[in-house]
């Protein structure tokens, strides 16, 4: 799906665009090497969750699962620049469960393409709800947004909290304050 002449093209062009001169030692590299990191950091375009979440293991308790501080790095799609933090996944399993390194490839696969942070999150909580089909899940996301700390409104270390909560978990508030509980820093 990634086309890197197209990404090089264009780079150079956006090069001469701020005013460089695209041919200088420093950034001669800089369009094919852009085009290379493109490829790894949108590697999460062509990729789809449910390869995560479709190899489960029977079990007899249905006690919640909570995998805290996925560290994870995004890109906006407002303004291609990162966006990072941590995801935390929690689920009811409805007689079934993960390997618990599958929800962190599964926040991958989410995060490593052009993104929002509130779709992300519900992007997240829906492969999980769709192809683990547990009782109930519930994401968070805490981010910084390079968007807003390196310009803008500057407020550096501010974080952007979003939540999304599915099944079991929406009409339990005791669930949801055990969750928010685990994921306290
Ligand atoms: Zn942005």
């Amino acid at each position: 799906m990634i086309d890197k002449t197209k990404i090089e093209a264009a780079v150079a062009l956006l090069l001469e665009g701020i005013g460089e001169d695209a041919n200088r030692e420093g950034l001669r590299e800089t369009p094919a090497r852009i085009a290379r990191m493109y490829e790894e950091i949108f590697a999460g375009a062509d990729e789809n969750a449910e390869k995560h979440l479709t190899k489960t293991f029977i079990v007899e308790n249905n006690e919640m699962v909570v995998e805290r501080d996925i560290v994870f790095y995004s890109t906006c799609e407002h303004h291609l620049l990162p966006f990072f933090g941590k995801a935390h996944v929690a689920y009811i399993p409805d007689g079934q469960v993960i390997g618990l390194s599958k929800l962190a490839r599964t926040v991958e696969t989410f995060s490593r393409r052009l993104q929002l942070q509130e779709q992300m999150t519900h992007q997240i909580a829906e492969a999980i709800m769709q192809h683990l089909q547990p009782k109930g899940v519930m994401v968070m996301v805490e981010a910084e947004h390079l968007c807003m700390t390196m310009r803008g409104v500057k407020k550096p270390g501010s974080q952007t909290i979003t939540t999304v909560i599915k099944g079991a978990f929406a009409d339990d508030v005791r669930l949801q304050n055990i969750f928010f509980g685990m994921v306290k820093n």
